[in-house]
């Protein structure tokens, strides 16, 4: 298994949304943090998907857009920070 499929499989975008200092509320709702958002209208489980401006993807894609890192640097970073060997 590659760290790609192991991150995937370990780590839901919102476990990696909260660690990444994004408030998530009991929905499972919160602020987006790729467009000027005020209200919560970003879903975040597994996957995550904006009602406001669309953005969507995996975890990987998530945290790669947050830190505007690759997709490469984004799976080691939660690797990494979620002890994923
Ligand atoms: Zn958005």
């Amino acid at each position: 298994m590659n760290v790609f499929e192991a991150v995937k499989q370990s780590v839901t975008t919102r476990q990696a949304a909260e660690r990444y200092g994004i408030k998530v509320n009991r929905n499972g709702m919160c602020v987006c943090p790729f467009h000027n958002d005020k209200n919560p209208s970003m879903k975040v489980d597994r996957r995550f998907y904006c009602f406001g401006c669309g953005a969507t993807g995996d975890v990987i894609d998530f945290v790669s857009r947050l830190h505007g890192i690759g997709s490469r640097e984004a799976a080691l970073m939660l690797a990494q920070d979620f002890s994923i060997p």
